[in-house]
């Protein structure tokens, strides 16, 4: 498993090769920095770089990265997601128990559902006022997960509900956001070495998300009460199902190789693509590499293919060696020339004649 951990500032590490960013340069995911308050990130060339002095440590910006390349040293989302349903109260507070709801994903959001007993209630009395959501973006991104959270359990027939209030009593439990983030690091000092969730055993691969390991894990055990498997309508924006074009498709596998959590795979004999919606998270890294545009997005998901990581055949070709390089290529028919060799036989016949010519 690559990983190259930089400290960013004393509050947050930044892993350069899990941001979309490194895996594909010309991906333009711009998600933390276009949450970030401050302006304490921005890119130099492929490179996320912050500047620590603006930096308040709020991690506004941690729960809308896709891939978890972000984290906050004080804060650990996963952990949150995994103890909040067994703690007193169902309210999810930046008074109480989160620096800033913006921490948590969608993802995050449907896990703390699936795992609560009642309904759980996101605060969202304060962010008028927060200087975190200075530029409303922060808000709107919270208001953007609950919903989109809650539209995914209503898809699924799970019988949970997460909700946001806007208007709550000012508690005298208001410390301030100073005062939370001693206590949160007091939390974090009483956990001290501890590190280990149950889950982290059952990630299937390195590179995919932890958060979506949980998610993934909690629609197993509510995967007898599912109403609907095949969620339709419109796109969740964290996962994808996918499709191939056979026709079009080259087998070239750059789909494959760029796919940053393996949600693409190769067949052993490589002689075809495979998918697992439950570990894509809708990058769309592999639609800007398909030169060809042959593999493209499905509308919905299958939630049982998406919960246990099922395998979906995208496509298979029948393989043969071009006469001319020797390469195997999809045959579909006629001439025994792949498309390169094609291709350069069209547009350079003279060339190609002399080449056969010196043989
Ligand atoms: S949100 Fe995550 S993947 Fe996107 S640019 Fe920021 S660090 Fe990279
Ligand atoms: S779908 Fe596109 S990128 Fe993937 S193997 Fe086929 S041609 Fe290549
Ligand atoms: S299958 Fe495509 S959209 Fe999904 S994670 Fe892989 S590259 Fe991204």
């Amino acid at each position: 498993m690559r990983s190259e951990s930089l400290s960013l500032s004393d509050l947050f590490k930044f892993d350069y090769f899990s941001c979309l960013r490194s895996d594909y340069a010309k991906n333009d995911c711009s998600v933390c920095i276009d949450l970030c308050p401050e302006d304490a990130m921005v890119f130099d060339r492929s490179r996320l770089t912050l500047d620590a002095k603006k930096c308040t440590g709020c991690a506004a910006c941690v729960g809308g990265c896709p891939t978890e390349a972000l984290s906050s040293e004080l804060f650990d989302p996963n952990r949150f997601a995994v103890e909040f349903p067994g703690r007193s109260g169902n309210m999810i507070s930046c008074k109480e128990n989160i620096p800033c709801l913006g921490a948590l994903s969608v993802e995050h959001l449907i896990t703390i559902a699936i795992r609560s007993e009642s309904e759980v209630v996101c605060d969202l009395f304060h962010c008028k006022e927060c200087p975190v959501n200075s530029n409303t973006l922060v808000l709107k991104s919270i208001e953007n997960a609950i919903i989109e959270a809650q539209d995914f359990l209503d898809a699924a027939g799970i019988k949970k509900r997460i909700s946001a209030v806007t208007e709550v009593s000012q508690s005298e439990t208001d410390i301030g956001r100073r005062g939370l983030l001693k206590k949160l690091a007091g939390i974090a000092s009483e956990i001290g070495e501890e590190r280990t969730l149950g889950e982290t055993a059952s990630r299937v691969d390195g590179r995919v998300p932890l958060k979506r390991v949980l998610l993934k894990n909690s629609l197993k055990t509510v995967s007898e009460d599912f109403e609907a498997t095949a969620l339709s309508g419109s796109p969740f924006s964290f996962v994808a199902d996918k499709k191939i074009d056979a026709q079009t498709c080259t087998n070239c596998q750059e789909c494959a190789m760029f796919c940053p959590t393996g949600a693409l795979s190769l067949l052993q004999d490589n002689s075809g693509i495979i998918f697992q919606s439950g570990k894509c998270i809708a990058c769309g890294i592999c639609d800007d590499i398909c030169r060809p545009g042959s593999i493209g997005t499905v509308a919905g998901i299958d939630l049982v293919d998406f919960a246990f990581d099922r395998m979906q055949l995208l496509v298979k070709h029948k393989l043969e060696i071009c006469e001319e390089c020797k390469v195997a290529f999809p045959y579909r028919g006629g001439e025994m020339l792949c498309d390169r060799c094609r291709d350069f036989r069209d547009n350079f016949s003279d060339i190609f004649t002399l080449a056969k010519d010196m043989e």
